[in-house]
């Protein structure tokens, strides 16, 4: 029994059942008398494990035959530059972003390193905060692509609806949100995701590309920034993070075994929905997001008295509940309640804020 429920963002709570399963095999995987850290990348057993990874997600996520899947290194950050090296040419190099926090930003400024980026829209400055419908978006028909953030990690603010870019290719960062509900793969040309966040540990990245995105990338481009070398080379152009490789694989597993991501999405649904309603109706914690638009995933909170943060947090951290600190750049609380936190977890959480009102409300 594990004692603690964490509420961490990234690198965020594993599923109990894989890290079991980790440690039974830790010492000898597949009847290789080694542990899978130590196996070559290029060896059968490991080439099964990439093969069934890539199934299993496929399955969970109903991926279209003419969509790539690429397991790469970096971290979510590297798509941002990634992402303009190969969707740009030197005839096109404009890109239309959609700023809804913190995370797109950061996307944002990387992308001007390379070609024009155009603020599309812009999320509100006032509170509650709300993302501007896509009628008074300013898109442009010829842009190389659209960039958005499906959710903000930081600000807790999340899309519960797809714009629609007709023959503009739509790139998504889903770092936290991939695999937390069924997605229509179709509606985009590239999804991208850190594994440290919805899946647990940090040193992967999916890439889910549209083949016909698949081209040569802007002249001078590293190679390990190319997406085409790594398409041909099957994401092992150089070693891979075999370890991390693995345990998303068990990820996968697990959320097959869990009855896939329509059962996650109506669990996660549950989850955020209490918390809300709790924050909602406590007279005492307030969360600044349009209910439109709150995150199922990363739910911030804050107390009208700044001073009994740090108090919350040390309490929170006495009852088992840990991580609740909300980014460095935003203060505050936040509570990650990803695919691997239980309800049970969840009602822990509003089981202590209630309590920590009644002593300080
Ligand atoms: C965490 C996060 C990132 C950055 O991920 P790294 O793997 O640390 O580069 C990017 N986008 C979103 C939405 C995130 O949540």
């Amino acid at each position: 029994m594990r004692k603690v429920y964490n509420f961490s963002a990234g690198p965020a709570m594993l599923p109990e059942a894989v890290l079991q399963q980790a440690q039974a095999e830790m010492l000898d995987w597949q009847n290789s008398g080694m542990s899978v850290m130590e196996i070559s990348h290029r060896s059968a057993t490991f080439t099964n494990l990439i093969e069934q990874a890539e199934a299993d997600l496929r399955e969970l996520l109903n991926i279209p035959y003419f969509y790539k899947v690429l397991f790469l290194a970096g971290g979510a950050s590297n798509q941002f530059a990634m992402v303009p090296l190969n969707l740009f040419s030197e005839e096109n190099k404009t890109a239309d972003y959609i700023d809804t926090g913190i995370w797109s930003k950061k996307a944002i400024e990387e992308a001007k390193r390379y070609g024009q980026v155009n603020l599309a829209a812009s999320i509100s400055r006032e509170k509650p905060q709300q993302i501007p419908p896509q009628t008074d978006w300013d898109l442009n028909p010829n842009a190389a692509y659209v960039h958005y953030t499906p959710n903000e990690t930081i600000d807790g603010i999340e899309f519960h609806w797809v714009p629609k870019t007709g023959d503009v290719p739509l790139v998504a960062d889903m770092s936290s949100t991939i695999l937390s509900r069924p997605i229509d793969i179709s509606a985009y040309g590239i999804i991208y995701a850190g594994t440290q966040k919805n899946i647990g540990a940090s040193g992967l990245t999916l890439v889910i590309i549209r083949e016909d995105l698949i081209k040569q990338a802007l002249p001078n481009t590293p190679t390990l920034y190319q997406y085409i070398v790594h398409d041909q080379n099957k994401s092992l152009y150089n070693t891979p993070p075999t370890f991390i490789w693995y345990l998303s694989a068990l990820v996968f597993s697990w959320l097959k075994q869990e009855g896939g991501l329509q059962i996650m999405a109506e669990k996660n649904r549950l989850k955020a929905n209490k918390l809300y309603e709790f924050i909602d109706n406590s007279g005492f914690y307030r969360n600044d997001v349009h209910p439109s638009c709150r995150s199922w995933m990363n739910v911030p909170f804050s107390i009208e008295n700044q001073d009994l943060n740090d108090t919350f947090l040390q309490e929170a951290e006495n009852y088992g509940l840990t991580y609740l600190s909300g980014h460095r750049l935003v203060g505050g609380m936040r509570a990650s309640i990803y695919n691997a936190m239980p309800l049970e977890g969840v009602e822990s959480l509003i089981q202590f804020m209630q309590h920590f009102s009644n002593l300080y409300g």
